[in-house]
């Protein structure tokens, strides 16, 4: 029998980031995986990032994790989303050449010198008296740990459909994980059927170029991680088609042959990235949807199109792929598919992501009823973290609530609310997104992760000489000031009280930059020029984050209040005739019990505390 401290289960966006992060620590660790060649494979589309998702990178990037770094040297389009909006959900997103990023996520791992990986299928536990003991390997191997973290993601009794065929797999071309699964039912975890699906892959050279819109990268790619100064990859474009009335028409005479709607499939899809099945059924008043042309590496002779997911039979995707612009002669290398896998109620699982049954074993990623590779990565970090201080004694856990982190909002939503249906992020879970943004991560995380030993002495140094230096620039702002008459001088606006104003001050409008106010303070000058940007945006948004910084001293506070028995919900003036309904059904006796109902949303939440304090009608359980 082999021993080690932390064994993690699964090569993919969680197990990776688990394996990293307990090895980085200094717990001895084993990644045991089914294929070596796939490990930090894309199971669906080649590309990190986005709305909610860039955020996570972000923070999984802030606490040293390995995706941001991995995608700055594999991403072929960097592009920031939603630019048109406030820099709090601004979202990075870039695409990846699948290739490169597996490479970047191998080489990564190999640096570090308390991991062994290990190609193997676990088949079977051993527990006794409720902590985990070790793992048993399907060559019949015994690995002994005190930490196990399972990251499965949809191997655990995956089932491939396309139209009426169905093949037993943990995603194309390889086998599923049946017996582990049946260990889990026997462990008798709460344990339900999700689905997600995935697009055919086009051949490249069959499609006409000359009739799609063309898509560019940003100019100046802004990079994921902290580390990185500057992105090298080359970047390309991508391609802007869409369905239209013939293809919706051939979609829907066929609909019955979907597995979804022919009942084949009973587990919930992502109902933020549907099939175009689903698009074209649900939203029937519209005639069309757009496809990107998503090329899958710089040298790949495949393009994955963004937007048409699909389970329906061959011939029939065959078909209504034609009758799109473009597409008419396209060939379909692979053809698209729908999977459903068994996943765990992450309601069985403690705020650690240890399950609440078993000591010892932790799960992350998509087998806790979440869809992504960044949701999947943010998981496995915090479990590869909590697995490596459950060596200790008297572990001091590492968490993250909804004011710290995204990461800190998925799990509260996982573990109180559970996932009905696959869990994406978005910045709408957010209530603090003001604070939460993709630019101040590292300010929000780095010196938690620090505490904890989380960081690398590489990142250490780089965080605490920018630290340093931000301080250092606030310095030299907080001593200037300037009179109405010199802000006229200079043409900047001054106020009605004639007060003196701070570059803070003019700055926090977002119409002007550090470098315009050089002129009237040229002290300014010394503040290096990479931190501009990042101090401009922390000004504009310091003016909202007092008021923000009060509702979560608030919902820390009083997310422990009790409510009175009979309270009358009706009372609760903006709540929504649902989610008074939910709490008079549920009669909850804390707020914190309330915000954990399924449907209850953050600003209900805020609603009740506001009304409880309003009313004087809550008792405080015990103090923050
Ligand atoms: P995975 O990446 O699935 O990794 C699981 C790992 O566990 C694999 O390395 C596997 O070899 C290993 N493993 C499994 N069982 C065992 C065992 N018994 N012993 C040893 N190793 C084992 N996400 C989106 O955001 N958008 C989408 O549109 C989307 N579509 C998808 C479509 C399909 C068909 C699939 C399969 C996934 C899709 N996803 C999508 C989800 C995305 O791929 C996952 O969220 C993400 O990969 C989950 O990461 P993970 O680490 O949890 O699991």
């Amino acid at each position: 029998m082999k021993n080690f401290d932390v064994i993690v289960i699964g090569g993919g966006h969680a197990g990776v980031e688990a394996a990293s992060a307990s090895s980085r620590m200094g717990a001895k660790t084993v990644l045991i995986t089914m294929k070596i060649e796939t490990i930090g494979e894309m199971s669906c589309n080649p590309a990190i990032g986005g709305l909610g998702k860039g955020h996570l990178v972000r923070e999984i990037d802030a606490l040293d994790g390995i995706m941001a770094r991995a995608i700055d040297v594999s991403g072929i389009q960097f592009r920031m989303l939603n630019r048109s909006r406030g820099p709090a959900v601004h979202g990075p997103r870039s695409q990846a050449d699948r290739k490169l990023y597996k490479k970047a996520i191998s080489n990564i791992l190999k640096a570090n010198q308390n991991l062994t990986i290990l190609e193997g299928t676990v088949k079977d536990f051993t527990i006794h008296n409720n902590i985990i003991k070790n793992v048993i390997l399907d060559n019949n191997l015994s690995i002994k740990a005190k930490s196990v973290v399972l990251t499965t993601g949809t191997f655990l009794g995956g089932v491939i459909h396309i139209g009426n065929e169905r093949i037993f797999a943990g995603r194309i071309g390889e086998g599923p994980s049946n017996l582990l699964s049946k260990k889990i039912r026997e462990l008798n975890f709460p344990i339900g059927r999700l689905k997600t699906g995935t697009p055919p892959r086009l051949l490249k050279k069959s499609i006409n170029w000359n009739k799609v819109d063309m898509q560019l990268a940003d100019k100046d790619p802004i990079p994921f991680s902290y580390m990185t100064e500057k992105i090298f990859v080359q970047q390309i474009q991508c391609g802007i088609t869409r369905t239209n009335i013939n293809t919706h028409r051939i979609i829907f005479d066929n609909i019955n042959l979907s597995p979804v709607y022919s009942g084949s499939i009973q587990g919930s899809g992502p109902r933020y990235c549907p099939s175009i099945e689903d698009k074209v059924r649900r939203f029937s008043d519209k005639d069309s949807h757009q496809i990107f042309l998503e090329p899958e590496g710089l040298h790949s002779s495949l393009v994955y199109p963004n937007g048409i997911s699909t389970s329906l039979p061959r011939e029939i995707q065959n078909e209504f792929i034609k009758t799109i612009p473009g597409l008419e002669a396209a060939i379909i290398k692979q053809h698209g598919y729908a999977i459903e896998y068994d996943y765990m109620d992450p309601r069985a699982l403690k705020d650690t992501l240890e399950t609440k049954k078993i000591k010892g074993l932790f799960f992350a990623g998509q087998i806790n009823g979440t869809t992504g590779y960044e949701e999947a990565a943010a998981q496995g970090l915090i479990a590869g973290i909590n697995a490596s201080i459950n060596l200790n004694t008297n572990p001091k856990w590492f968490t993250l609530d909804r004011s710290e982190a995204y990461i800190g909002v998925m799990i509260d939503d996982l573990i109180n609310k559970g996932a009905p249906e696959p869990y994406r992020m978005f910045t709408s879970r957010a209530e603090f997104r003001l604070l939460l943004r993709s630019d101040n991560a590292d300010q929000r995380l780095t010196d938690k992760g620090l505490k904890f030993g989380i960081i690398s002495s590489k990142r250490q140094k780089f965080w605490e000489a920018k630290s340093k230096k931000l301080k250092n620039s606030y310095k030299i702002i907080d001593n200037l000031s300037a009179k109405p008459s010199l802000l006229k001088k200079y043409d900047l606006p001054s106020t009605r009280t004639g007060n003196p104003r701070s570059p803070k001050d003019i700055l926090s409008s977002g119409k002007h930059h550090i470098k315009d106010l050089f002129e009237i303070w040229p002290d300014l000058k010394n503040i290096p020029t990479e931190l501009h940007s990042q101090i401009e945006t922390d000004c504009i948004y310091n003016v909202y984050l007092k008021r923000q910084k009060e509702d979560i001293k608030m919902y820390k506070y009083e997310n422990k209040t009790k409510i009175p028995i009979n309270f009358d919900f009706n009372l609760i003036k903006g709540l929504s005739n649902e989610i008074k309904d939910i709490l008079k059904q549920k009669r909850p006796s804390t707020v914190a019990q309330a915000s954990s109902l399924p449907g209850f949303t953050p600003t209900a939440t805020l609603l009740l505390i506001r009304h409880l304090k309003r009313e004087k009608k809550y008792k405080v359980v015990n103090e923050y």
